[in-house]
């Protein structure tokens, strides 16, 4: 069915998806960029990879937005950044899927485990944010796992049992999915869902005790802001000054790339 040849067409579907994405408010111009590169390395590995971003992109930028009022209200003052994906978003949620997506097109043999690895990079990353946004959506308070003491909305690191749920119901929602497109087997659905699980709970471990944490002196609040949205300088009270959400995000992939392959490893 195609109508140009897949080197071209690919990168042109994704340039038009990052560009629609662009236009209703959901990337950057640079996250379009990023998002661009990914999509067409993505597509270059094969259509149900392509697919997959597609479908994992449409489903979390959606979830972003249906709950934005009530999370402006609830986490405004904590969250780095709001709903538009910069270029470092981007890749920190698709570099190791793109890098997997690339290992799947230069050895062809190892395509099938390159698969999962991806798949499960993305579903990770996918339920960390539908954790986050299920969490919030529901209210309650959640706590921090480092001093288990109740914590505001949207900080890293901190758990409810309403986003615990959400971020298990979504890893396998969005494993069914890679599922669906034929990214993986049916066999392999539960593996990539218990990988993206793994994922999302170590982006939660690594938030709640590495990440950086600052303080706003004039509003007297904890925030992941370099920049406080009054427009005070935070200063950073805890955690490692480089490693910001971007990096535990990159982190939260990488685990699940990589529980995913080794679960694909134990005999069965
Ligand atoms: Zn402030």
């Amino acid at each position: 069915m195609s109508i140009l040849p897949q080197p071209v067409e690919g990168p042109a579907i994704a340039a038009a998806v990052a560009l629609a994405a662009w236009r209703a408010g959901s990337l950057s111009a640079g996250g379009a960029i990023a998002a661009t590169v990914v999509g067409s390395v993505a597509a270059m590995a094969g259509w149900p990879w392509g697919a997959f971003l597609v479908g994992w992109f449409v489903t979390a930028s959606a979830a972003s937005r249906a709950g934005r009022a009530v999370k402006e209200a609830a986490t405004g003052d904590v969250v780095a950044k709001g709903g538009r994906r910069d270029h470092w978003q981007v890749l920190a949620n698709g570099g190791v899927f793109a890098l997997c997506a690339l290992l799947a097109m230069l050895y062809p043999a190892w395509a099938p485990q390159a698969a999962v690895a991806g798949a499960s990079a993305l579903v990770a990353a996918g339920a960390d944010t539908l954790a986050t946004e299920t969490g919030t959506w529901w209210g309650g308070r959640p706590w921090s796992l480092r001093t288990f003491a109740p914590a505001a909305v949207g900080t890293s690191g901190a758990v409810s049992a309403a986003g615990t749920a959400g971020m298990a119901v979504a890893a396998l929602l969005l494993a069914q999915m890679a599922r669906t497109v034929d990214m993986i087997s049916a066999g392999e659905v539960a593996v990539v869902a218990a990988a993206g699980v793994g994922g999302a709970l170590a982006d939660t471990l690594i938030g709640a005790w590495w990440q950086a944490r600052r303080w706003c002196p004039s509003c007297h609040k904890e925030t992941e802001q370099n920049l406080h949205r009054c427009g005070t300088v935070t200063r950073r009270t805890g955690g490692m000054a480089w490693l910001g959400n971007d990096a535990v995000n990159f982190l939260c992939t990488a685990v699940g790339a990589a529980a995913g392959t080794a679960m694909l490893t134990v005999p069965r």
